[in-house]
């Protein structure tokens, strides 16, 4: 599950004839660790004239996080991340000295760096400039995360109206993207509503006193799951077949949570998922769908066994889990499940397994109010290539090309898509709801 050729480019004799080559040199992205900065240099902040006050207030707030923050470019500096302002912008003349004065430092902007742009979202009502203006800044963040080089991100925060820049969830979804949390999240735009929550008091351990529940957590992305999980705090109960018992035993035993052995097809599978976390660790805060599986085949040759499993396994036991869960009355339930670009794009091979994943997307806008409702979320993230078991089992040459097809030319981690699920399960990203975050590097397929 290692990329060689990533490693290769970035060190010795194969760096220098790579770069003499002009082949693609994909960076070491930065990943979180305790204890690191949460930028790799002094943060730009700059804004339309319109904005200027929202830039302020965020600029008090980042400097509250001990970041060197910055209003204006200077010429002698490396920076860690621009962040731009837009969130007051009425027409699409007002961008251009902000968008150009972030032009002006690209250049500058250190490896792993960052930009962050904030607006607000288009609505129904807005008269015609300034909806122009608004949407405008979807096109302009997609195509300067494109433009950016050495393992930089460009990702956006919409906020809706009446959201303030300083609300809770506009802080945790900027820290997220300004920090090597967001490793191998590029190019999206995350919409943030309002709120009714608190910061964490300590920014490393969001999940401090809540249990957490993964189902498929013996192995890949749901055991890196279960360890993120349990690093930022939760207790965690591992989920998986009773034929996984002994990786469903390995991470429990890692992450020094509880193993439940159970098929999550089953009929009471919410049930018992809700009765164990009850009874062993007294509560439920959030669950994280992420047992999933591949049948794939052409439809002409599709049998009806791998249609209808993919289908069970990635959507069905979703919805009747969550059905059951937020029926039983749990209140402040943050669910997090497991889409696809797949689900996005399509993939040939793939129509059971695309099927199912956009399905994902779909039931977690609608469960979303009905989360809400109980004072919980529900999101889904969706991976593009990530480095897992599942996908070093694809031809080398297939997988060469699907590693390289993004705006970070590599494959991410199962640690990256966890990342973004602890995010999404934090009490401060209450605002974030009914959302798909892709964690695929910007990969070309799909928007
Ligand atoms: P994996 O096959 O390595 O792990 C899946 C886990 O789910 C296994 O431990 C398996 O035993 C468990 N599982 C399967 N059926 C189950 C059931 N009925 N009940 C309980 N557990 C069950 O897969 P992975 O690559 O780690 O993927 C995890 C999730 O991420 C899946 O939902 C997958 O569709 C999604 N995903 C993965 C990628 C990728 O590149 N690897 C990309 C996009 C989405």
């Amino acid at each position: 599950m290692t990329d060689s050729y990533t490693k290769a480019v970035n060190s010795g004799f194969t760096k220098t004839l790579a770069k003499k080559l002009g082949l693609p040199r994909p960076a070491i992205l930065r990943r979180f660790r305790a204890g690191d900065p949460l930028t790799v240099g002094p943060v730009l902040v700059v804004a339309d004239d319109a904005s200027m006050g929202d830039a302020d207030t965020l600029a008090k707030e980042l400097l509250g996080w001990g970041l060197d923050v910055r209003r204006q470019p200077t010429d002698d500096t490396r920076w860690g991340a621009v962040l731009l302002v837009l969130t007051e912008t009425k027409r699409p003349t007002d961008v251009s000295s902000a968008v150009l004065a972030t032009g002006s430092v690209l250049r500058r902007l250190a490896t792993n760096g960052r930009v962050v742009t904030l607006s607000r979202a288009a609505a129904d009502g807005d008269a015609p400039a300034l909806a122009a203006a608004r949407n405008g800044v979807d096109g302009f963040l997609r195509s300067l995360a494109k433009e950016l080089r050495a393992g930089a991100t460009g990702n956006g925060i919409v906020l809706t109206d009446g959201v303030a820049v300083n609300g809770t969830s506009v802080l945790a979804t900027l820290r997220f993207f300004l920090s090597a949390r967001s490793a191998y999240v590029d190019g999206q735009l995350l919409p943030v509503g309002p709120a009714d929550a608190d910061l964490p008091a300590d920014w490393d351990r969001p999940l401090a006193g809540k249990v957490a529940v993964v189902t498929g957590a013996a192995r890949g992305i749901g055991a890196a799951i279960a360890k993120t999980l349990a690093r930022d705090g939760a207790t965690v109960v591992c989920v998986d077949v009773p034929a996984a018992g002994e990786g469903l035993a390995r991470t429990a035993n890692a992450v020094g949570g509880t193993a439940l052995q159970l098929d999550v097809t089953a009929d009471d599978a919410g049930r018992r998922i809700l009765e164990h976390a009850r009874t062993r660790h007294g509560s439920l805060d959030v669950v994280v769908h992420n047992a999933g599986i591949l049948r794939d085949k052409l439809l002409a040759n599709m049998k009806p066994a791998q249609w209808d499993s993919v289908v069970a396994v990635n959507l069905e036991a979703q919805l009747r889990i969550n059905e059951q869960l937020l029926g039983s009355g749990v209140e402040g339930l943050r669910i997090v499940s497991l889409a696809s670009t797949s689900g996005i794009a399509g993939n040939k091979g793939q129509t059971n397994y695309g099927f199912s994943k956009a399905g994902v997307i779909g039931h977690t806008r609608a469960t979303a109010p009905w989360a809400a409702a109980h004072g919980g979320t529900a999101n889904a993230v969706a991976p593009g290539f990530i480095e897992t078991e599942m996908t070093a089992s694809i031809p080398f040459a297939t997988r060469e090309v699907a590693r390289r097809l993004n705006s970070l030319q590599q494959g991410g981690r199962p640690a990256d898509v966890a990342e973004a699920i602890v995010f999404l399960a934090s009490p401060a990203s209450a605002g974030v709801n009914g959302q798909v975050l892709r964690v695929c590097g910007q990969n070309l397929v799909g928007r």
